[in-house]
């Protein structure tokens, strides 16, 4: 699934590419449950609009539109946008094109077709978007931050990184990583964690966070770039898929464990 790294990089190139375009028309291939709502009202709430920028909160991509409007869209497991030059067919999981005054095509493609595509006049009004907590390059992520809030609590540091109330962007392969910096055992309770470990974690969420963006994300099997390449943050991943394979630090096989029905990875020896 897409994390914070890799749908910032979709919205940087987007925005490269299709700011100043305006919307011809949108086709829809097969709309549930991508589109919510009815079809023609989505498509008239999009023609003749033009994009004015690309922004990211979380994992939610946010189009803002001219005439004001905002398409916000969320690429969950398989979702992603392509811009091309025009096709002629659909290919199989094309979802959504999106026709532009340049001749160009921005596609929105999802082979598992659980992304979500969603208009609003307002941000205020996606209940989505109101529910997230901070983001984690923002200044927001502060010491203090997760002493008020989480200095008491007795739930999993991992399950807790993951929890999009409370750092809004994270996903199982950044948090994986780090916490192999940071030497904390995932199923460490939050409550334990003293000032200096959440400074690690603070520090190391920043760092491999801005380290995957400039590498363009972690491909490990679908996600893909507005240009179909893949991301390169996979080569500099230590722990996470590496079930088995030697520590870089301490030479202990990786240890893979089940957390809320999702992977971890993490060193028995290094983080404690
Ligand atoms: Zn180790």
């Amino acid at each position: 699934m897409p994390e914070l790294p890799e749908v910032e990089t979709v919205v940087r190139e987007l925005r490269e590419e299709i700011c100043g375009d305006i919307i011809s028309s949108v086709e829809i291939f097969r709309s549930n449950p991508i589109v919510q709502g009815d079809l023609d009202t989505f498509q008239e709430q999009l023609c003749g609009r033009k994009f004015m920028d690309v922004k990211r909160r979380a994992k939610y991509l946010i189009f803002d539109l001219e005439p004001k409007r905002y398409l916000v869209a969320h690429l969950r497991m398989t979702g992603k946008f392509i811009v091309s030059e025009p096709l002629l067919e659909p290919t199989k999981h094309n979802r959504v094109w999106f026709n532009l005054e340049s001749g160009r095509q921005m596609i929105f493609d999802d082979i598992r077709c659980f992304g979500t595509l969603e208009v609003y006049d307002d941000l205020a009004d996606s209940k989505s978007l109101q529910k997230l907590g901070i983001e984690p390059l923002s200044k927001a992520m502060t010491l203090g931050y997760f002493i008020k809030n989480l200095g008491s609590s007795k739930r999993e540091i991992k399950s807790v990184m993951l929890d999009q109330k409370i750092i809004a962007g994270l996903g199982n392969i950044y948090v994986s990583e780090i916490l192999f910096r940071s030497r904390i055992n995932p199923q460490r309770s939050t409550g334990s964690i003293n000032k200096k470990e959440w400074s690690l974690i603070i520090k190391y969420t920043k760092y491999i966070l801005q380290e995957a963006i400039k590498n363009n994300g972690t491909t490990i099997s679908d996600f893909r770039r507005v240009d179909d390449k893949t991301g390169a943050f996979q080569q500099f991943l230590q722990v996470y898929d590496k079930k088995g394979m030697p520590c870089t630090e301490c030479g202990t096989p990786i240890q893979r464990i089940v957390q809320q029905q999702r992977s971890t990875f993490f060193c028995p020896e290094c983080q404690r």
